[in-house]
C-alpha cells in the first residue's frame, strides 16, 4: 500500500487518497450544481402593452400574444464580416499624414466635413 496525500476540497488539509475519509468530497470528485434558470424579472416594463411583469414566461406568453417577436436569443446566422476602411484607403491616409496633411480645423465637424468635402482625399 502506497501512500499519496491530496488536498481535500471540502476541509482543505491532506488526506491519504487510500484512507479518505467517507464524509469529505474527493479529491478528483466534481461538484454539480443543478443549471437553473429563475423566471422572475424585476419589474420589467412591457411596451406592447404598458404593463410591468416579474415573470420571464408571463413577458413572453403577452408578447406572443400580440402578435411579437423575441429576437436575440437565436444563433446569429450572418457571419460575414464588414470591412469598412479597405488597406489601400488605410495606405493612403498613412502616407498623406506621413506627408503633412493636417485636417482643416474649420471643417473638422463631421459633418461639416462630410458636407465639404467631395469623397476625394485630394479635394481636402
Ligand atoms: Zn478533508
Amino acid at each position: 500500500m502506497s501512500l499519496r496525500y491530496r488536498v481535500c476540497p471540502d476541509c482543505g488539509d491532506m488526506h491519504d487518497v487510500n484512507d479518505w475519509p467517507g464524509n469529505h468530497v474527493k479529491w478528483n470528485e466534481v461538484v454539480c450544481s443543478p443549471s437553473v434558470v429563475r423566471d422572475g424579472l424585476d419589474d420589467l416594463f412591457h411596451p406592447m402593452d404598458n404593463n410591468r411583469y416579474d415573470s420571464k414566461r408571463k413577458f413572453s406568453a403577452v408578447t406572443n400574444e400580440l402578435g411579437g417577436v423575441e429576437i436575440g436569443t437565436s444563433e446569429q446566422q450572418d457571419n460575414r464580416y464588414y470591412d469598412t476602411a479597405k488597406q489601400d484607403d488605410v495606405a493612403q491616409a498613412k502616407q498623406m499624414v506621413d506627408q503633412g496633411y493636417k485636417p482643416n480645423p474649420e471643417t473638422a465637424n463631421l459633418a461639416q466635413t462630410l458636407a465639404s468635402t467631395t469623397g476625394s482625399w485630394e479635394s481636402a
